[in-house]
């Protein structure tokens, strides 16, 4: 029954969708953005997508299984900060919705460590987002072990749980950098719907964009660091009109069926 369920759901998303397979596509668009950065995101998009398309790259997630209905999981990088990542965290509450922060480590100090423990106290998920933020495709293989270690052993510090899920910053990876994450046993999280909070300073646009272009299983990436208010402002309409679509919100690890700590 699964089976023929999942079948029909491909057929669907065939017809819908053309040539395009929607499991291996990254999507997010807005008229905000200018020609030269949509042309830069289609290439990485396709650069990215293809060899996880042809089982290259393992042990990483663009999205989940499909077949799951209208699920979906908010995640947010490049916290903490002492501002907006305490402000999302009361939309969430209010809300009481459960993410998933892709956390760095460096910046992470006495006065912010309390919005790191704050997070995992509220049930939502602490995970790597690297030490310094770097491309790690510059990196040696013992640089990037350094990035993912001491940002895992800082998070275990404040919360008591080392994050096993890794999300590089960039979405930047290649041949060697997957080698060298799976090797660690961590997992590696991308996305599937890119609200382009990080590029678009306009609320308006974020939450047309997410609301768009959304699908059952979608991974969205949005951030909450200092540096996005706009991501701040649009949360809680993104969030309603999610409801109001009949979407559900999960955590990575409840929704991709993996464990997220050591
Ligand atoms: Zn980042």
């Amino acid at each position: 029954m699964k089976n023929i369920l999942l079948f029909l759901i491909i057929l669907l998303q065939t017809a819908l969708f053309g040539d395009n397979n929607p499991l291996y596509e990254i999507r997010g668009e807005s008229s905000e953005i200018d020609a030269n950065l949509t042309q830069f995101l289609k290439q990485w998009r396709d650069n990215t997508t293809k060899p996880i398309e042809d089982g290259n790259y393992t042990n990483i997630f663009l999205h989940a299984d499909i077949t799951k209905g209208k699920i979906v999981a908010l995640t947010f990088d490049d916290s903490p900060d002492e501002n907006n990542t305490d402000k999302v965290l009361d939309i969430l509450n209010h809300y009481n919705v459960k993410a998933s922060f892709f956390m760095i480590g460096s910046p992470i100090q006495d006065n912010n460590a309390t919005v790191v423990k704050r997070a995992f106290d509220e049930g939502h998920l602490v995970l790597n987002h690297s030490f310094t933020h770097p491309h790690l495709k510059t990196l040696a293989n013992d640089e990037i072990i350094q990035e993912l270690n001491a940002t895992s052993e800082k998070i275990e510090s404040i919360t008591g749980h080392y994050p096993l899920l890794f999300r590089p910053p960039y979405g930047d990876v290649n041949q060697q950098v997957m080698n060298t994450l799976n090797t660690n046993g961590y997992t590696t999280i991308l996305w599937s719907l890119d609200s382009l909070d990080w590029a678009i300073k306009n609320k308006d646009a974020i939450i047309e964009n997410v609301i768009n272009h959304i699908q059952p299983g979608d991974i969205v990436l949005m951030h909450s660091s200092r540096a996005n208010q706009s991501s701040v402002d649009a949360l809680p309409e993104i969030i309603e009109k999610l409801q109001q679509l009949g979407y559900k919100f999960e955590r990575l690890d409840e929704m991709l069926g993996i464990k997220a700590y050591r």
